[in-house]
């Protein structure tokens, strides 16, 4: 793995749709820069950090399929809470220049993410997430699924897979979902058996995911911050979370070229 940040996310899926962000603190990924995409499906995986990545690792399928042909870097993690980091994540700004650290502060900041700079240059975004997140793109992007939080876990992440296939059907140029399975697991105290049986639920999606998307689509999972409960919790310095980037160029195949 190789060091970068979340705020180098948005830069690179922006530098590939052909897109500019004003000002950003991140730059685009190098080595993702010459892969002839035209669309991205971002999928932020709530507490996927390095080291809970790499023990769901043998578990996780499909994204192994990503991660084998395409990158895996540690991503540093801007801040230890999901607001934030999913701002950074979606601004390609730090927090202390997005000023985002809950959803009330998200619906108020003037700063443009990713979804609505995609939108605004003309092509179809889609955002599914909870449904207080996904409401901020209200009139602003082309499709937005909500999902409540009321939902248990599993479905919820459920919901978010059904949300974005239905998404994918428009072919949108940019899909970000957001999975938030692991993150309850760890607060809801379960075990690593709970922890694997979200992740799991979570790389199935990917996977559906990765066979109804179009040929040239860059794929890239991402983790909002290192797990906060549990044995893998990190408790000093370096905090950071996992980045696998691949990209699908066959109908039934995901890789990068040699
Ligand atoms: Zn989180």
């Amino acid at each position: 793995m190789r060091h970068v940040s979340q705020v180098d996310v948005a830069p690179t899926i922006a530098h590939m749709l052909g897109i500019s962000i004003h000002g950003p603190d991140g730059r685009p990924i190098e080595e993702a820069q010459g892969w002839r995409c035209q669309n991205a499906v971002l999928a932020i995986v709530d507490s996927l950090g390095c080291d809970l990545y790499k023990w769901l690792e043998p578990e996780l399928k499909n994204i192994s399929v990503l991660a084998k042909h395409g990158l895996v870097l540690r991503a540093k993690a801007v801040s230890n809470h999901t607001s934030p980091a999913i701002a950074s994540i979606l601004s390609g700004l730090l927090p202390e220049h997005h000023g985002i650290y809950d959803t009330e502060s998200a619906k108020r900041s003037p700063i443009l993410s990713l979804p609505e700079i995609t939108s605004s240059a003309g092509m179809r975004s889609a955002v599914v997430m909870e449904k207080g997140g996904a409401e901020i793109y209200e009139g602003l992007i082309e499709f937005i699924g909500a999902v409540p939080r009321t939902l248990s876990p599993l479905e919820f992440d459920q919901e978010i897979c059904r949300l974005s296939l239905e998404a994918l059907s428009s072919k949108p140029r940019l899909l970000v979902s957001y999975f938030i399975g692991i993150d309850k697991a760890a607060h809801n105290g379960l075990t690593s058996d709970g922890f694997k049986e979200a992740a799991m639920a979570i790389d199935h999606c990917l996977g559906e995911i990765a066979d109804a998307v179009q040929p040239g689509t860059m794929m890239v999972v991402v983790g909002d911050h290192p797990i906060h409960a549990g044995l893998l919790k990190r408790t000093h310095d370096p905090y950071c979370v996992a980045l696998i980037i691949g990209r699908k160029i066959q109908t039934s195949n995901v890789s990068i070229e040699p």
